[in-house]
C-alpha cells in the first residue's frame, strides 16, 4: 500500500526520468506524483549573460524530461521563480503529503533545501531526499579509524572495497510509471525566452542537452574507453568522454557510468576501464571532501596557505583569461574554454598551474573565472581541481612540482595540433619551436608568418623566475 496519496517531485540536478532515486522513491511510496522543474530566479539572475550555455543546456534538458515523463504518463511543471517560495507554494496547492529530491552537496543548494524543508514542515509536508548523483556520499567511505580521507589513493582503495552491485543497480522507475500524474491545470511549459534566456552557441559547438544525448555520448565513448589510459593526456586526440556537463546535470546516471566500468557487474575490465572508473571516484572523493570541510569554498583545505600574500597582477590575469600569455598551451587552452566552455583536464591542470605558480594570482580568482565559463563547472571538482594545481589542496600535488608549460606542451601535444587549432596565428610555426615561439630567429619568425611581440605575445614573465619567486612565496608560509 502506498505509503501517500500524492507527493512532489522536484527535479533539480537530475534532469531524466530513468534511473533517478528520488523519483523512483516518490513513485514507489505515492498513488499520485507530480514533478516539477524550478528556474530558480536566485541562480539565474545572478548570471552575467542572458545568454548562457548552461542554461541553453538546462533547457534543453527539462523540456525533453518534460516530454518523456509526458510520454509515461505524467507531466512536468516548469516554474520561473525562488524555488525556496515556489516549492512550498506549489505543495501546499496541490495538496502533497511529501516533496522528494535527490541531495544537493554544495553549500547555497544545502542552505536553500533547508529553508524548503522548515517552509513545507509548517504545513505538515514532509521533504525526503536521497543519494543520486554519486555512487558513495558523506560518510560512507571512511578510514578505519572512523574519520574522512584527505588523500586521495587510500580513499579510492576504500571505495573499491566497499563496491558492490547493489550500489550500482538502476532504479526501475518505469516500474511505477502509472504513479505518475497529470497537473491539475493544464501547463504548457517554459521556453527559454520565457525565462529571460537567448539561445547560446550549444548547437554550433556540437553539444545538446537531455538524456538522448548524454546516453549517445556514452555510446560513443564505450568502445573508445579501452584506450582511455593512453589517450586521455593529449587534447588534439578524442580521448576522453566529454560526459561531465551531462554529470553535471544529471542528464546521465553515475550508475550507469559505474557500471560500463566495473566488471564487478560485467562491466570493461583493464587499465582503460580502471582509469576511467578512478576518475569518477575522483568525482565522489571531492563532493566527499565538500561535505566534510566546506571551508574549502572560501579557503584553503591548509590553512597554512591563506597566509600566502599574492601579488595579484590584474593585467597578469587579464593575458591568462584571454589566452595571451605567449604560452601557445596556455593561451590554447584558455581560448578554448572561452570558445566553447570545456577544457581538456591535461589543460586545466596546465592552465591553472600557470595562473598560481608562473603568474602568482590567487587561485580563487582562476577559480571563479572557471566557474563562470565552464559548461561543466561543478563547486565541488573545480574547487578541488584549483587546489590540487594551487597545491593549497587535499592530496595537494606538492608546491615544489611546478609544471613547466613548455615542457607539458612537448609532451602533450607533440605535434602542435592543439596549439594550431586554437591559436591560429601559430600554425606556421614548426612542430619543434610552436611550443616556445619567441625562441625563433627573426628570420624564423618571418618564414612562420608570425612576429613576436606582433601577431602573438612574447611571453608575460619568464617561467623560471617565476617558478623560484613561486617557490619563495610557498617557503615563507611554509616556515
Ligand atoms: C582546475 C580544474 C578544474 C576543474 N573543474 C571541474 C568542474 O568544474 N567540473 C567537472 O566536472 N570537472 C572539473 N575538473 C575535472 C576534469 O577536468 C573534468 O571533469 C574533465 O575534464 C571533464 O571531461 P570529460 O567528461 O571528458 O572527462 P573524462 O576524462 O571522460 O572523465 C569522466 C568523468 O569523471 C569525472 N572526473 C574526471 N576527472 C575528474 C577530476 N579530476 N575531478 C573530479 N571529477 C573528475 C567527471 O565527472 C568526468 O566527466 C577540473 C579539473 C581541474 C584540474
Amino acid at each position: 500500500m502506498s505509503q501517500f496519496d500524492a507527493a512532489l517531485m522536484w527535479f533539480r540536478r537530475d534532469l531524466r526520468s530513468e534511473d533517478n532515486a528520488a523519483l523512483f522513491a516518490a513513485l514507489k511510496d505515492s498513488r499520485r506524483v507530480y514533478c516539477v522543474f524550478v528556474y530558480d530566479t536566485e541562480i539565474l539572475d545572478a548570471l552575467p549573460t542572458r545568454k548562457d550555455r548552461r542554461v541553453e543546456f538546462i533547457w534543453q534538458s527539462v523540456t525533453e524530461l518534460g516530454h518523456a515523463l509526458e510520454k509515461a504518463g505524467g507531466q512536468l511543471i516548469t516554474l520561473h521563480g525562488a524555488a525556496r517560495k515556489e516549492i512550498p507554494r506549489l505543495a501546499a496547492t496541490l495538496g502533497v503529503q511529501a516533496v522528494y529530491a535527490n541531495h544537493d552537496y554544495e553549500p547555497a543548494a544545502l542552505e536553500r533545501d533547508r529553508a524548503v524543508a522548515l517552509a513545507l514542515k509548517d504545513s505538515g509536508i514532509a521533504f525526503l531526499t536521497r543519494k543520486d548523483q554519486v555512487i558513495f556520499e558523506k560518510d560512507e567511505v571512511l578510514t578505519l579509524g572512523g574519520t574522512p580521507f584527505s588523500v586521495f589513493t587510500p580513499y579510492k582503495n576504500a571505495w573499491l572495497k566497499k563496491m558492490e552491485p547493489f550500489f550500482v543497480k538502476a532504479y526501475p522507475v518505469e516500474s511505477f510509471a502509472a504513479h505518475l500524474a497529470k497537473a491539475p491545470a493544464h501547463q504548457s511549459m517554459l521556453t527559454l525566452s520565457d525565462i529571460g534566456f537567448e539561445p547560446a552557441n550549444l548547437q554550433a559547438l556540437g553539444i545538446s542537452g537531455g538524456a538522448a544525448a548524454g546516453k549517445k555520448l556514452l555510446d560513443d565513448f564505450l568502445p573508445r574507453m579501452v584506450r582511455y589510459r593512453d589517450s586521455r593526456d593529449f587534447p588534439a586526440k578524442k580521448g576522453p568522454s566529454y560526459l561531465s556537463v551531462h554529470l553535471r546535470f544529471g542528464t546521465v546516471s553515475i550508475r550507469a557510468l559505474a557500471r560500463a566500468a566495473w566488471p564487478g557487474v560485467g562491466g570493461q575490465s583493464g587499465e582503460g576501464p580502471a582509469t576511467w572508473l578512478s576518475e569518477l571516484v575522483w568525482r565522489d572523493f571531492y563532493f566527499m571532501i565538500l561535505h566534510h570541510h566546506p571551508h574549502v569554498v572560501s579557503r584553503a583545505f591548509k590553512p597554512a596557505y591563506d597566509a600566502i600574500q599574492w601579488p595579484n597582477d590584474e593585467s597578469l590575469f587579464a593575458a591568462w583569461r584571454d589566452g595571451r600569455t605567449g604560452y601557445p598551451i596556455v593561451d590554447a587552452a584558455m581560448r578554448q574554454l572561452n570558445q566553447t566552455g570545456y577544457m581538456h583536464n591535461r589543460l586545466r591542470m596546465i592552465a591553472a598551474s600557470f595562473l598560481v605558480k608562473d603568474l602568482h594570482v590567487d587561485w580563487r580568482w582562476g577559480e571563479k573565472y572557471f566557474a563562470d565559463q565552464l559548461n561543466d563547472f561543478d563547486l565541488a571538482a573545480n574547487n578541488g581541481g584549483w587546489q590540487w594545481a594551487a597545491s593549497t589542496g587535499c592530496d595537494a600535488q606538492p608546491y615544489f612540482r611546478i609544471f613547466n608549460p613548455v615542457s607539458q606542451s612537448e609532451r602533450f601535444d607533440a605535434e602542435g595540433a592543439f596549439i594550431r587549432r586554437y591559436v591560429p596565428e601559430l600554425a606556421g610555426c614548426d612542430k619543434r619551436r610552436i611550443h616556445s615561439p619567441w625562441t625563433m630567429t627573426p628570420l624564423e619568425q618571418q618564414g612562420a608568418g608570425v612576429i613576436i611581440g606582433k601577431d602573438y605575445p612574447a611571453p608575460v614573465v619568464e617561467h623560471a623566475a617565476a617558478r623560484l619567486q613561486a617557490l619563495e612565496m610557498f617557503k615563507a608560509v611554509k616556515g
